[in-house]
C-alpha cells in the first residue's frame, strides 16, 4: 500500500473518504432520503406533500422526466426540471448469457464504471449491486480484488443500479407480486461495510413500501467480515447478511481474506452469533469458496460445522471461478459433493452454487471493470507540475 492508499479506518463512521460530487449543476433527486426530498420542496415554496407526489413518480412508477407526473401542475413541473434531474448510470454494455444471466457494464457521471448483474431462477431473481468502484480489498481468489479501490459510490448510484434493472426488465410500476427481480444482494464489487453511509441510504430507498418495496428479508449484505459495522447493520439496517467465510482457520483466512487479519475468525464469529432477529427462517449465508487442495478437505468442513454451532446458518458452497493468472484451481465436483455431505448430514443447509453467467464473465468474484484512480490534480483539471508546486 501507498501512503495514498486509503487505510481501514478511513472507511469507518466519520473516516475522510465520502462519495465524490456529481458534475451537474441540477440537483439528482435519485438517492436523497424522503427527508432530504421534502428539504428540497420546501425550499421550493412547496408542501411536504410534494415530496411524497415525487416520490412515488420516481421510484413506484421509474419516471425519469417531469413531464411525465401528471399531477403536478405544468408551471411546477418546468420549475422542478430547471433545478432537479432523476439519474441513471449510463449503460455502456448489456450482456445476456446463454443461462439468462445478465450483466451490465455502467458509466457514472465521472466517467468511473461499475457492474451489475441480474441472475434469474426459477423461483427468484436476483440483482447483484456494487457498492465500490474497485475493491480496497485483496481477497486473493478474488477478480475484483484485483482492481485497486477507485472510490465509493453514492447512495444515488447504488439505487441507480436498481431503477436501471427495472427499467431494462420494463418492470414499473412497481410489481406487487410475479416480479423478476425478487432479491437485491450487495455482492457486485466492493465492500458494502466499507460504505456504510451511502449502502445504508441506499437500503432504506430499495425497502421503502412506497417505492421499489423489497422486504429486509430480500435484501442481503454480503461482507468480508468488517465487524464494527456488523454489529451497527445488524441494529440499524437488519437485512440479510452474508459472510464471505471462505477459511475455517486464521492462517488461512488472513491470505485468502486479509481483512482477516484486522478481525480474525473468533471476533466475526461473535459478531454473528449476536447479530439480531436469527432463527431458522432467518439465518446467516456463508459464502465458501472451494479451492483444490486448499481449503476443501473433510477435516476443514467439519471445522466448519464447529465454528459455526449455535449460529442459524446456511453454507453456500461456490466452486471457484477460474480468472486469468488467478493461482487456485477449482475442487473436483465430487469433493464440493462430499463437502456439502458432511455439511448437511450435520443439519445444516449446504447449497452448491450453480455457477451463473459463465460466458459473459459475470459469476462470482468475477466482476471488474475498467476504472482506474485518478490524482486529485488531474481530476481538477491541473497540471501535476502544477500540483506539486500547490
Ligand atoms: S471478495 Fe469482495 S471484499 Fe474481497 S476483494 Fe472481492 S469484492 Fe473485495
Amino acid at each position: 500500500m501507498t501512503d495514498s492508499a486509503p487505510k481501514f479506518d478511513d472507511f469507518l463512521p466519520g473516516g475522510r473518504l465520502a462519495a465524490v460530487a456529481d458534475g451537474e449543476s441540477r440537483t439528482d433527486l435519485l438517492g436523497l432520503t424522503r427527508t432530504e426530498l421534502v428539504r428540497e420542496m420546501e425550499a421550493l415554496g412547496e408542501k411536504r406533500f410534494r415530496a411524497d407526489q415525487i416520490f412515488n413518480w420516481i421510484y413506484f412508477r421509474g419516471v425519469t422526466d417531469f413531464a411525465a407526473m401528471t399531477d403536478i401542475s405544468k408551471p411546477l413541473r418546468a420549475r422542478l426540471a430547471e433545478s432537479f434531474r432523476i439519474g441513471r448510470p449510463d449503460i455502456v454494455t448489456a450482456q445476456l448469457s446463454e443461462d439468462g444471466t445478465r450483466k451490465w457494464l455502467l458509466r457514472l457521471s465521472d466517467g468511473n464504471e461499475v457492474e451489475t448483474v441480474f441472475i434469474p431462477e426459477e423461483d427468484r431473481g436476483t440483482l447483484c449491486v456494487s457498492s465500490q468502484v474497485g475493491c480496497t480489498l485483496t481477497c486473493s481468489f478474488c477478480h475484483t480484488g484485483t482492481q485497486p479501490w477507485v472510490r465509493n459510490l453514492s447512495a444515488a448510484e447504488i439505487v441507480g443500479q436498481v431503477m436501471m434493472a427495472r427499467d431494462e426488465l420494463g418492470e414499473w410500476p412497481t410489481p406487487s407480486d410475479d416480479r423478476q427481480i425478487t432479491n437485491v444482494v450487495f455482492m457486485g464489487m466492493g465492500e458494502p461495510l466499507f460504505n456504510y453511509d451511502a449502502v445504508a441510504a441506499a437500503v432504506d430507498l430499495i425497502k421503502d413500501e412506497k417505492g421499489l418495496n423489497f422486504s429486509r428479508r430480500r435484501i442481503t449484505l454480503s461482507t468480508s467480515g468488517i465487524v464494527p459495522e456488523i454489529r451497527r447493520a445488524g441494529a440499524e439496517m437488519r437485512v440479510m447478511l452474508a459472510i464471505s467465510l471462505h477459511a475455517v482457520r486464521d492462517d488461512l483466512r488472513d491470505d485468502l481474506v486479509p481483512v482477516n487479519r484486522r478481525w480474525p475468525l473468533a471476533e466475526l464469529l461473535a459478531a454473528c452469533r449476536d447479530y439480531p432477529s436469527l432463527s431458522n427462517a432467518r439465518r446467516i449465508t456463508f459464502e465458501y469458496v472451494m479451492l483444490k487442495g486448499v481449503n476443501d478437505s473433510d477435516a476443514d468442513a467439519r471445522e466448519l460445522l464447529r465454528l459455526l454451532e449455535g449460529i442459524p446458518s446456511k453454507i453456500n458452497l461456490i466452486p471457484f471461478n477460474p480468472w486469468p493468472g488467478s493461482r487456485y484451481e477449482t475442487s473436483a465436483p465430487e469433493r464440493v459433493q462430499r463437502f456439502g455431505e458432511i455439511i448437511r448430514n450435520a443439519g445444516i443447509m449446504a447449497t452448491i452454487r450453480t455457477p451463473r453467467g459463465r460466458d459473459i464473465a459475470a459469476a462470482c468474484g468475477q466482476l471488474k471493470s475498467e476504472s482506474v484512480r485518478i490524482p486529485g490534480w488531474k481530476r481538477r483539471g491541473e497540471s501535476k507540475e502544477g500540483h506539486a508546486r500547490a
